[in-house]
């Protein structure tokens, strides 16, 4: 059996970045991730500049993409009323399969090791070690796991986690484009219980991701029929559906998202990113997070292989702290401003607030942002 320092479950933004930083204090990293790189995923695309400092400083800001910058915000009602507004921060649009592909060679060349196109299966803690067994029933052995499985992974099932047993009921599918679309812009259009974001990433493409209620597709049949029946109710998404040039053959649908919450610390594995916790996509900030949560877990990491008096339950207790001290508000705020959207009454509400008072929104879209650090 493979011995060592740290395996990392999950190949995303939270598993890649954590990896980066800890081959650079000299740990041995391997990740486990069940895709072949590059690939798609379900993402708006849109990432808070909160994390443009911290990029820059591990030379991981994606430059050479040149990513459009995005600093206005537009919100529309099922109805079609509109407003504008500034973002404070504003952030970068990069699609995940260039960044996710570009964090992952980086990685690479540092001496991380990859085991890709297979999954985690399961993992065990005994006698101060885990013991992680692969689909294929390869086994690894390692001092610390990282839990970077995303969203909703089979780890989830086999450590039974309480959000898996309530039902989620969101849909979420993703496109690219291309089109007329103003490339400093993230639009966020409501139609009957669901929203969807049009923001530009690299290359002139334009991302449409939308999140739908769960039964929707159950009702229309088709994502094709969900679109043209559904979402174009809206007169701005009728447009887009109608005048971009779509890309993909068929675009990238998942099922059963959960806003539930989640512990960052279970059965001793450290969870990072979505896995300790996914913020509502109409924030645009899961990315960010993702990010700031392997920059916040990969510090103590260090430390305790480090020093020989952090021991781990002094590891778990200071993420645990730290993590809900940055997250969990942002998390509730999230959960929170989603029941402004998907409603014809509650989305003319959050576009008459954008309107007419402009400091209550931007008071609102702060709670769900972090500072860039
Ligand atoms: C509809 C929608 C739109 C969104 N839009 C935005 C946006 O515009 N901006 C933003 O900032 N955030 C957005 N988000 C959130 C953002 O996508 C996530 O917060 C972010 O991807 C989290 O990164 P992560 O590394 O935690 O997980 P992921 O990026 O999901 O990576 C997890 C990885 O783990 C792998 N994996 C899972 N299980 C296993 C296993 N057992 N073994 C091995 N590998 C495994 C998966 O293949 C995956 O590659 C959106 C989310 C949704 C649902």
């Amino acid at each position: 059996m493979q011995q060592v320092g740290v395996v990392i479950i999950g190949g995303g933004l939270a598993g890649l970045t954590c990896a980066i930083q800890l081959v650079r204090q000299d740990l041995e990293v391997v990740v486990v991730e069940k895709k072949e790189y590059p690939f798609h995923r379900v993402c708006g695309e849109y990432i808070s500049n909160e994390v443009a400092p911290f990029l820059q400083r591990l030379g991981l800001y994606p430059d050479q993409f040149q990513p459009p910058q995005i600093n206005k915000l537009q919100l529309s009602s099922i109805g079609g009323h509109q407003a504008t507004m500034d973002l404070p921060l504003g952030g970068f649009g990069i699609s995940r399969y260039q960044f996710d592909h570009f964090l992952y060679q980086t990685a690479l060349s540092l001496g991380v090791q990859f085991i890709t196109r297979k999954y985690v299966q399961s993992v065990e803690f005994r006698e101060d070690q885990f013991e992680i067994t692969l689909n294929d029933q390869q086994k690894l052995a390692s001092t610390v796991a990282i839990g970077a499985f995303g969203k909703r992974s089979v780890l989830d099932k086999f450590m039974d986690r309480p959000f898996m047993r309530k039902r989620s009921s969101y849909l979420a599918v993703k496109h690219h484009a291309r089109g007329a679309f103003p490339s400093d812009l993230i639009a966020l259009h409501n139609f009957p219980g669901g929203y969807a974001g049009i923001s530009a990433v690299e290359d002139q493409r334009i991302n449409l991701c939308y999140l739908a209620a769960g039964d929707s597709l159950k009702e229309f049949g088709t994502i094709k029929q969900l679109e043209q029946k559904l979402l174009s109710k809206n007169p701005f998404l009728k447009q887009a559906f109608n005048n971009f040039d779509f890309l993909f053959e068929q675009p990238l649908v998942i099922n059963e998202v959960s806003f539930e919450s989640k512990l960052p610390v279970e059965n001793h594995i450290l969870m990072c990113g979505d896995a300790a916790g996914l913020i509502t996509p109409l924030c645009g900030n899961g990315m960010a997070m993702a990010i700031h949560s392997s920059s916040l877990l990969s510090p103590l990491v260090v430390k305790f292989f480090n020093k020989p008096y952090y021991h781990r339950a002094d590891l778990e207790r200071d993420y645990s702290m730290i993590w809900s001290h940055q997250f969990k508000q942002r998390l509730w705020a999230g959960r929170n401003l989603q029941r402004l959207f998907g409603g014809r009454w509650a989305s003319s509400f959050a576009v008459s607030l954008v309107r007419n008072v402009p400091p209550v929104a931007n008071y609102l879209v702060r709670q769900t942002h972090g500072e860039t650090f």
